[in-house]
């Protein structure tokens, strides 16, 4: 080969090898992950413009440098280690390594490397970083949602399982007490009904604020899910404790608003003591809605520490409720009658139905009692069904038998009316036995007509099926009278409470009276109940109410004592 072809064969060798270069240097250069170029001695020799974006260094601010100053001083070990693996050929990764940032700030990194081998000798590394810190704030983000409510902000249960056994620990070296505090609110599903599930979401909110500005800093707060909040209150004394919750209670007596209008709430408080009444959170737990359940069933917004002798009625309601799931099923329900009496004429011909169970276990348990029970727990809606079976069914044995005609009214809880096919239900009940329309009376209280969701459009559905609607318990309600100039109502039952004093009291004298005169002028007719002596009667019957029941004529009988007293 002659001196210029030689020339020339080196030129493009060198030319091939540049553009090669070149080509090599570009695919680090415009790398999107930061890469950075270290030599046997652990120095930098190359950094690509992305370790600028990522990690605040431009190229000749690291040249030179030992890598092991930017890594954070815990992960050093690991690091060396790491990379005299990759020094010894491997192509291997590593997660979590700290990477001081120009700026002064450790970012957690991710770390792949490349050896790279010249002639078979590795002479550097490449290390391909990546900030993960991005991530991090994505996981703080997922770590704070899950361990907080997400309508109130307020921590959840897990938060509360991991907080308690710390501050439980806590108290057993500081021989020191924790106090749970259960708040539930009271009669909250009225709100639920009146405003919808928005507007009782933001009074949730509002009450998770309103408690959060009284709890001291030894409390934490927790929202324990629905309508229940739990603060965990360490350092405990009865004191202490007494004083958050009566500060919670009167803070309760002040408005909630919403829509710019005012909603009343209160609730009911229980509370268990940590090492006393338990020294698990679960058994915290059930002893502390175990003292709410006593303060709700004992009239409500107040508080209770809990007691052992609490224990019982708890088991009695859960065994209860056992009992009652199987109670149509083992014929241990029955329907007595109360007869109404026309207080001018004293003729019968309306009738209450009113439910009797009777269980092997717990013997007669008053409706009063399961009732609300059955409410609770759902079963109301398949005895509710029982109920309207049987009035219907009854009432057309007395049609065929050709008895003279009488009405029966039914309790309806506000749970079934609810449910929005109440009126379908009764019309197909009603055609099914095929009986008057009329004859068939619901009950409804007051308070639960206030407070629901499209009352009018049942209540007008009902009246063009035929039914009588009634008002029970009027009175005991607190809101505005207008609803019942729009309501298609028939009757209204003075509530007992009015009754009981009637002779004695003179208030209760005069609100009887106006009930009265609020039904005749109305076009209603007025049913007093509760009656229980001769002197009441008549003053009802002077003010000239149109029907009474009560134990002055008759307390609620099976239907065969109804056929032998006043049908034959
Ligand atoms: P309520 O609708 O106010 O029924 C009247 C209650 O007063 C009945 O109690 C009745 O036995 C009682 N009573 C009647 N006359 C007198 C009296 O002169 N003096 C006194 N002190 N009490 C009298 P009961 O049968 O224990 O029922 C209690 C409540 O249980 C009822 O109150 C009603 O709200 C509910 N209930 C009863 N049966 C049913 C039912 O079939 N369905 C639903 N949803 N609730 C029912
Ligand atoms: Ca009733
Ligand atoms: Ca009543």
């Amino acid at each position: 080969m002659d001196n210029n072809r030689l020339q020339e064969a080196l030129m493009m060798e060198r030319k091939k090898r540049l553009e090669y270069e070149q080509k090599y240097m570009s695919v680090i250069d415009h790398n999107l992950d930061p890469i950075i170029t270290v030599n046997r001695n652990g120095r930098i020799a190359y950094a690509n413009t992305a370790v600028h974006k990522a990690f605040g260094y431009r190229l000749k601010e690291l040249s030179g440098r030992a890598i092991i100053d930017l890594i954070g001083d815990d992960k050093v070990g690991d690091f060396k280690n790491f990379l005299s693996r990759s020094f010894s050929g491997e192509s291997i990764e590593m997660e979590g390594i700290l990477f001081f940032h120009k700026r002064g700030q450790y970012l957690s990194a991710y770390v792949k490397t490349i050896p790279v081998s010249v002639r078979g000798e590795i002479r550097e590394i490449h290390l391909i970083l990546r900030d993960t810190s991005y991530h991090n704030k994505n996981n703080e983000r997922l770590l704070f949602l899950s361990y907080h409510d997400q309508l109130t902000g307020l921590w959840n249960r897990r938060a509360m399982k991991e907080h308690f056994n710390v501050d439980a620990e806590y108290a057993i070296r500081s021989d020191e007490k924790l106090s749970l505090i259960h708040l539930d609110l009271d009669r909250f599903n009225t709100i639920n009904d009146s405003i919808g599930r928005n507007g009782a979401d933001e009074i949730l909110k509002r009450v998770a604020d309103r408690i959060k500005v009284v709890c001291p800093k030894e409390g934490k707060l927790y929202r324990n899910g629905g309508d229940e909040y739990i603060i965990l209150l360490q350092n405990h004394s009865i004191e202490k404790t007494e004083k958050l919750t009566q500060k919670i209670l009167s803070d309760f007596t002040k408005p909630f608003y919403f829509n710019h209008q005012e909603y009343f709430l209160s609730s009911s408080i229980g509370i268990s003591v940590y090492p006393d009444d338990g020294t698990s959170l679960e058994e915290l737990l059930q002893k502390a809605e175990q003292a709410v359940r006593y303060v709700k069933e004992r009239g409500r917004s107040h508080y209770r520490f809990y007691r052992e002798e609490m224990n019982t009625s708890f088991t009695d309601a859960a065994l209860m409720e056992a009992h009652l799931r199987r109670a149509i099923e083992f014929n241990e329900l029955e329907l007595h009658y109360q007869p109404q009496v026309n207080l001018q004429t004293g003729e019968i011909d309306s009738f209450e139905a009113l439910l009797r169970w009777n269980n092997r276990k717990f013997g007669f348990v008053s409706p009063a009692e399961f009732i609300p029970l059955a409410e609770e727990s759902g079963l109301i809606h398949s005895i509710g069904d029982w109920v309207l079976e049987i009035v219907c069914r009854q009432l057309k044995e007395w049609q065929d038998k050709q008895f003279r005609p009488v009405r029966i009214a039914v309790n309806i809880s506000s749970k079934q009316f609810r449910t929005g096919a109440f009126a379908e239900k009764a019309k197909n009940v009603i055609g099914k036995h095929g009986i008057h329309p009329s004859s068939f009376e619901v009950e409804i209280t007051e308070t639960a007509l206030m407070y629901m969701k499209d009352t009018l459009s049942t209540l007008q559905k009902l009246k063009e099926i035929g039914v009588t609607i009634s008002v029970d318990d009027f009175g005991t309600g607190y809101s505005s009278l207008s609803y019942l100039k729009q309501y298609p109502i028939d009757i209204i039952k003075i509530d007992r409470s009015f009754i009981k004093d009637i002779e004695l009291d003179e208030k209760n004298e005069a609100i009887a009276k106006t009930i009265i005169n609020l039904a005749h002028s109305l076009g209603m007719q007025v049913i007093a109940e509760g009656v229980e002596k001769d002197l009441q009667a008549k003053i009802l019957r002077e003010a000239d109410c149109h029907k009474a029941q009560g134990f002055l004529f008759s307390k609620a009988i099976p239907a065969s004592e109804i056929v032998e007293k006043y049908f034959t």
